[in-house]
This record gives C-alpha cells, sequence and structure tokens, in this order.
C-alpha cells in the first residue's frame, strides 16, 4: 500500500452513492477509484475497475491500488473486508449487515427497539410471535434493502407462507410499530474522533421504499436523544465516516429501526441543502481531513422510482435540482431523486402528484 500526498479512495461499489461520492470528491484534494463492473452509475465520472465484489482475491487486488478504502453498500460479505484499510471498520459494517446482530447491538448500547427474537425455522417463529405479538413483521437478518426480504405475519395462520416467502433463511421477526413519524439521523465521525451531525430527517416510504425526505424535522429533544444514540454507537464501534440510522418515532421518543453504516438516501438532499453534503464529509472523515459544517436549509427530497422525468418536464421547475443516475428504467428501482428548497411548496406538490400518485 502506498501513501500519496492526494490520498486515493477505492469506493467497493459503483452504483449512485459512488456516483455521488465521486462527484463531491472534486472539491477536495482526493482521487476516488470505484470497484465495480462498467456501466455502473460512477462509471460516467470516475475510474471504475471491474471487480468481483464476492471475491476476496478479487477486492484485495483492487485495494492495492488504493490508499485506503470504503464502502457503498453494507451488503459486501465480511470475509472480503478483512486485512483493508477500511473505514468504517469491518466489525461495523457486519453489524450493520446482519438485522439480529445490529437490534442487540443498538440494545447492548441502551437504544430502543421494536420487540424481536430470532427465526431460523417455522417452528421458531410460531414461538417468535409469542415474543413480539402479531402483527409482525418476517425479515431475512442479510441482504435486505428497499422492502425486499419481508413478509408481513398478521396471524399466526400466515406463517408457513411468510417463512416461504422469505426463502427460509435466518431472519428476525420484528413486531409491528404504531410509530408517528419515520426519522434519520446523519453523523459524521473523524478519525480523531470529531463529529458533527446533520438536523433530523423525516422519511416517509411506501412498499417499504423510500419516496421522500423532510428535513429539518424539528424537535430539539428527540435531536438530542438521537445525537447521544450515535455518538454511543460510534465509540462503541471506533466508527469512522458517515453513520445513518433509522429510527420510529413512538410516544414521543425514538426506536432504532437499522443503520447504515454509508451515506445513505435520506441525506441526498445535502448535496444542495447543506454547507457540506454528507458525501463530501464522508470523504473527509475516512481521509482524516477537517469535517465541514453541517449548517443546513430547510429541504424536501423525492426519490425517482422505476423511471426518471426527463429533462425538458423538471426544467420547467427552476427550483429544482435533478439528479439522474444514469440506470436503465425498472419497476421499483431507484433510478434519482429531484431535491427542493422547502419553499418550493407548489413545486413540491405537484412533483409529488407526478412521482407517487
Ligand atoms: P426496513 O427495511 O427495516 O427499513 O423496513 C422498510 C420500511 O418498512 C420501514 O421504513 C417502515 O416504513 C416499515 N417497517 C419496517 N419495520 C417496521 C416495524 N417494526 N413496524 C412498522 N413498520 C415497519
Amino acid at each position: 500500500m502506498r501513501t500519496r500526498e492526494r490520498p486515493r479512495i477505492g469506493i467497493l461499489g459503483a452504483g449512485q452513492l459512488a456516483l455521488m461520492l465521486a462527484q463531491a470528491s472534486n472539491s477536495l484534494d482526493v482521487d476516488v477509484i470505484c470497484a465495480g463492473q462498467p456501466g455502473d452509475c460512477a462509471d460516467q465520472v470516475a475510474a471504475v475497475t471491474t471487480v468481483d465484489l464476492g471475491d476476496a482475491a478479487s477486492v484485495s487486488a483492487f485495494a492495492v491500488g488504493a490508499d485506503l478504502v470504503t464502502i457503498e453498500s453494507e451488503n459486501i460479505h465480511a470475509n472480503v473486508l478483512q486485512n483493508l484499510r477500511l473505514y468504517p471498520n469491518a466489525r461495523a459494517v457486519g453489524i450493520a449487515q446482519d438485522r439480529l446482530l445490529e437490534k442487540q447491538f443498538f440494545q447492548s448500547c441502551g437504544i430502543g427497539t421494536a420487540p424481536f427474537a430470532p427465526v431460523d425455522s417455522l417452528d421458531d417463529l410460531k414461538k417468535a410471535a409469542e415474543v413480539t405479538g402479531l402483527p409482525a413483521i418476517l425479515k431475512t437478518r442479510r441482504m435486505g434493502y428497499d422492502g425486499k426480504g419481508q413478509a408481513r405475519v398478521r396471524s399466526i395462520d400466515d406463517a408457513a407462507d411468510a417463512w416461504a416467502e422469505v426463502g427460509e433463511v435466518p431472519c428476525i421477526l420484528e413486531g409491528m410499530v404504531n410509530f408517528e413519524a419515520e426519522v434519520s439521523l446523519i453523523a459524521a465521525r473523524g478519525r480523531s474522533g470529531d463529529g458533527v451531525f446533520y438536523p433530523l430527517i423525516e422519511n416517509r416510504h411506501r412498499d417499504g421504499i423510500l419516496r421522500t425526505s423532510i428535513a429539518p424535522y424539528v424537535n430539539l429533544e428527540l435531536q438530542r436523544q438521537a445525537e447521544g444514540y450515535l455518538t454511543e454507537l460510534q465509540q462503541k464501534l471506533e466508527y469512522v465516516g458517515v453513520l445513518a440510522v433509522e429510527f420510529f418515532v413512538v410516544d414521543g421518543s425514538l426506536l432504532a429501526n437499522e443503520m447504515a453504516p454509508r451515506v445513505h438516501n435520506s441525506g441526498h438532499w445535502t448535496i444542495e441543502g447543506s454547507a457540506t453534503s454528507q458525501f463530501e464529509n464522508h470523504l473527509r472523515a475516512i481521509a482524516g481531513m477537517e469535517l465541514g459544517s453541517t449548517e443546513s436549509r430547510p429541504t424536501v427530497m423525492l426519490n425517482c422510482i422505476g423511471s426518471m422525468p426527463s429533462e425538458m418536464e423538471t426544467s420547467a421547475f427552476p427550483e429544482l435540482f435533478r439528479h439522474d443516475y444514469g440506470k436503465e428504467p425498472r419497476p421499483g428501482r431507484k433510478v434519482g431523486h429531484l431535491t427542493f428548497p422547502a419553499s418550493a411548496s407548489a413545486a413540491i406538490a405537484e412533483w409529488q402528484k407526478r412521482l407517487q400518485g
């Protein structure tokens, strides 16, 4: 591993998060290279090397060409993350990629969660329902995202179908929470333990997929509670980089749902809405640079799911910022997002209608 004056950061993955990290690197004294496949989103702006992310030798060979390595997805096998100069570290990623370890870790940090129980068989599922109560959600421990790998269990009669639907793999059963809102907190922590927080964000999902993020979610007490929780998680994990935690607001308090050891969809608005975006602060943190200000303006982000509105359609709305990830349209796929100043309420309402029906 060489050390250059201008650090070269290797990103494992070349999707839209890598694309936006690479875009943010343009204003910093760092270089970015990505591990993926030709034609991945980041190919538009950065060097993408063909790497099999499931193969330790392929990943190691890529890492030799970088001074340090980061990830854009937690769904990378723990085996390939060993012996890399990786930020955040492999332990943090390993916990975040397994819903059972993640929930147990939240609890060990004194952070409340929905009731849950591990499930490794149909029999376990029936017993777990007694712990969580019903209705509940069966979630695969690994590789779940955007509502994938989940099945609702409304009554015990649903158990066999739900177990078959998730593919009979290790799961957790989680009691349904009657939340007032879903919020997330994004934090960046540098190598020397210095940290910054963005304001809480309100997130609205449909079919398990994030549709809308609204910042800030103004509640000083919850902001303080969330910052305390993330500080505890970061310290226990010796965390470096951006960490996002999604919470349910229940009875005026926070229950942790999941954490992402990376930049997060609910923070895309920071590109235009904050003095320093989550992408730039992630790069700053892992490269050992001073973190940038998170001073932010009220901002709304709408995800484009399935297909991207054309430039012609969006250009009639000068208030919005259009981010096209350059992906092929496909139902349920995040292909881009639109960001608006919160004051542009008519444009936001119009685009909510167009994108979300
Ligand atoms: P997840 O993949 O765990 O983030 O779940 C996707 C979405 O499903 C969440 O953002 C919630 O809208 C919903 N959801 C997940 N778990 C629960 C729960 N225990 N109670 C109520 N809604 C949930």
